[in-house]
């Protein structure tokens, strides 16, 4: 939302943005790219969780797509709008469009597709196929809080192991 700057969370939100990061942790472990994604009720309960899973060749396999998928199959529309994802990395443009579609809620994100787009310059790294849109330029309507800073430098590494390149200090 704010590309300058990072935004400030509470502890709970803290702690669902770091089983994220975890989960891109276990995903880069297993050679897929390092996203993870949850996502709570309005109580606060984790009801799904999943990782990036591109690997063995099927490039749609985001963990937000996949939370989309699930929540339109197990969740009510009203459930649906009253969730909440937490992701270690922003959105796609395709994942800001099915979180939209689906009518999920409010998300919550660490590192945004700026400061990933950034880093892949910095490294040499040519860019992907889909343009690295902001989710609210693809989803007008989204609630969207973040980059939060905490996490930058330990997502920039683990993009670093994922590519092969050493993650300057
Ligand atoms: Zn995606």
């Amino acid at each position: 939302m704010n590309h300058d700057s990072t935004v400030s969370i509470s502890a709970t939100e803290r702690a669902y943005l770091r089983r994220c990061v975890d989960l891109a942790q276990e995903a880069v472990e297993a050679g897929d790219e390092p996203y993870g994604s949850l996502l709570t009720d309005p109580t606060g309960t984790v009801r799904f969780e999943d990782r990036n899973r591109v690997k063995d060749g099927d490039a749609t396999r985001h963990p937000e797509f996949a939370i989309a998928r699930w929540a339109a199959e197990n969740l009510s529309p009203e459930e649906r709008g009253a969730s909440v994802v937490f992701t270690s990395g922003e959105h796609c443009p395709m994942c800001s469009a099915a979180h939209a579609m689906v009518g999920l809620g409010r998300i919550v994100y660490a590192s945004s597709s700026e400061e990933v787009s950034s880093w892949y310059q910095q490294w040499g790294v040519t860019a992907g196929p889909v343009a690295p849109l902001p989710i609210q330029v693809v989803a007008t309507q989204l609630q969207v809080i973040g980059p939060v800073a905490e996490f930058t430098e330990e997502i920039r590494g683990l993009h670093a192991r994922m590519l092969g390149v050493q993650s300057p200090d």
